[in-house]
């Protein structure tokens, strides 16, 4: 019996989430106005202050202050995500996406030796559904992981999600430890008795043996944008409409700015997003790799090294103009994939982008449907049916969204010992999901 059906004997839980009909973040969106109202927020109050007092801003500051100011910002007092809220991601949509992940870890862990510690870290894990999965794994493979030491790192700025995952995640009978003032703001323990802390910073998280794990976390990081002009690549600002107090809009800078550095010489392209912060996030993440070993396993919306203006905004399940009523949508950008490639280069090895659809094929997510379908109603079926639809369909998110890993160099180019210990056939890359995972 293959690791993924062993899966299936444990309870269903929630194996039928409910699916909607609604925008996913990754829709390709023109960043164009829309004939919306526009709300004085407080949000927007707090920037025409700013500019005022400091002059027009870069789209990366705009979407800093919107998303993450800590008094503010979009992310931080509010539940986005699901029916209810402005999006839903993968892992809301469907148990079995997180379960595939659950068990990439385990490949992952079994095939560079099962090492006897490991620290799961995930960037920005929202309501918390997608470690929640993972963990259930963990506990149902207890066997194959028995002698393993596993401890859970969430990296989160909001307030209000942190709350709502230590709901989804933790043991009620044992009390939270809060303290705001430390960089370990929150501690606990797992439903299944594992350790738990959440950190602000990536950087406070502890160096040693760890699988890191970003879904939908890079594309909310700030872009810088440029345009290229007959005087050269000019950077987008956020100003003041002159013809109305009260509004914003995207204007010009009339001369060369710092971020211009990321652009690269040969660029093509006539217009360019550009993401410092994630790329000081995955040489963060790269070093980390290289120093200790473990993986991270990045999965977002994004292009490698070819799309132009991506920056939009979400609000109610629908695309909403990225300067009107500031902090009250979602602001994203897609992810570029070459970049973070170069940044992860010389310290780590790196594998894709490549389809969610292939990544989720490759780990036997027909397998995990056909057990689950066999175990549920008539309904439930209907909606594990939607839900694999959804995660899929090149024409939904099959194709939109795309996996990329950063593993240690020995990990893909060292000798026989280090190949997959969990497959059986040699296929093209030694790593489940970047190739056929085919269980002993
Ligand atoms: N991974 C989840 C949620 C994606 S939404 C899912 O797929 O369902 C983005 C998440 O990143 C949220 O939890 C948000 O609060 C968090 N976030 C946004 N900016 C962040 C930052 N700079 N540092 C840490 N977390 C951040």
């Amino acid at each position: 019996m293959s690791v993924l059906a062993r899966v299936g004997v444990g309870p269903l839980c929630a194996a039928a989430r409910a699916v909607m009909p609604c925008f996913w973040r990754g829709k390709y969106f023109s960043s164009g106005r829309e004939p919306a109202a526009n709300q004085v927020t407080p949000m927007l109050r707090h920037l025409i202050y700013k500019i005022k007092a400091t002059g027009p801003i870069t789209v990366a500051e705009y979407m800093k202050e919107v998303l993450t100011n800590p008094a503010k910002g979009y992310y931080v007092y509010r539940d986005m995500l699901g029916q209810k809220g402005d999006f839903i991601t993968s892992p809301e949509i469907s148990q079995i996406f997180g379960e595939l992940l659950g068990i990439w870890f385990i490949s992952e862990w079994m095939a560079t030796g099962k090492n006897a510690a490991f620290q799961l870290v995930e960037l920005g894990p929202g309501r918390g559904t997608l470690s929640g999965d993972i963990l259930r794994v963990f506990s149902q493979l207890g066997s194959v992981l028995k002698n393993c030491d596993i401890s859970v790192h969430l990296v989160e700025v909001s307030e209000k999600l942190s709350e709502i995952q230590a709901l989804t995640l933790t043991e009620e009978k044992f009390p939270l430890e809060r303290n705001p003032g430390s960089s370990v703001y929150m501690k606990g323990v797992t439903k299944s008795g594992i350790p738990i802390s959440w950190y602000r910073d990536l950087q406070d998280v502890p160096k040693g043996y760890s699988f890191y794990l970003a879904h939908e976390f890079f594309d909310v990081l700030p872009v810088h944008k440029f345009q290229r002009t007959p005087q050269g690549w000019r950077e987008v600002f956020v100003d003041i409409d002159p013809q109305a107090s009260d509004k914003l809009r995207f204007v010009l800078a009339p001369c060369a700015t710092p971020a211009e550095v990321f652009i690269q010489r040969d660029e093509t392209r006539d217009h360019v997003e550009v993401c410092p912060e994630a790329g000081v996030i995955v040489q963060e993440l790269s070093q980390r790799i290289a120093l200790t070993g473990g993986a991270a396993l990045i999965a977002d919306y994004g292009h490698d090294g070819t799309k132009t203006d991506t920056f939009r905004g979400f609000c109610g399940h629908k695309l909403h103009d990225v300067l009107i009523a500031p902090g009250t949508a979602d602001l994203t950008a897609d992810v570029d994939f070459s970049y973070l490639r170069r940044m992860a280069e010389g310290q780590v090895a790196s594998l894709g982008p490549i389809k969610q659809q292939t990544f989720l094929k490759n780990m036997g997510i027909d397998v995990r449907l056909k057990v689950l379908l066999d175990k549920s109603d008539e309904p439930s079926r209907q909606q594990l049916l939607q839900g694999y639809d959804m995660l899929m369909n090149p024409k939904k998110m099959g194709e939109r969204f795309h996996f990329f890993a950063l593993l240690p160099h020995q990990r893909l180019h060292g000798g026989s010992h280090l190949m997959n210990a969990c497959q059986s056939k040699p296929s093209l890359s030694p790593v489940a999901g970047f190739g056929e995972l085919a269980w002993r």
